[in-house]
């Protein structure tokens, strides 16, 4: 699963993912980069990329 991570500026493919649900009932995805370790989250929601969405609708 990619993510950007925000230390290193850049998409770093991640293999260790854990899935877990924020007290809002969003599902989140969370790993570590493997270059520089930071903590690094996503969301799975279906409504991800909404604010694209939106900007692609206006
Ligand atoms: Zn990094």
């Amino acid at each position: 699963m990619k993510f950007f991570c925000i230390q290193c500026r850049a998409d770093r493919e991640i293999e260790n993912v854990s899935e877990f649900r924020t007290k809002h009932n969003r599902r989140m995805a969370k790993g570590n980069c493997p270059v520089c370790g930071l903590e690094l989250f996503r969301s799975l929601d279906a409504t991800m990329g909404e604010a694209e969405k939106n900007n692609a609708q206006s």
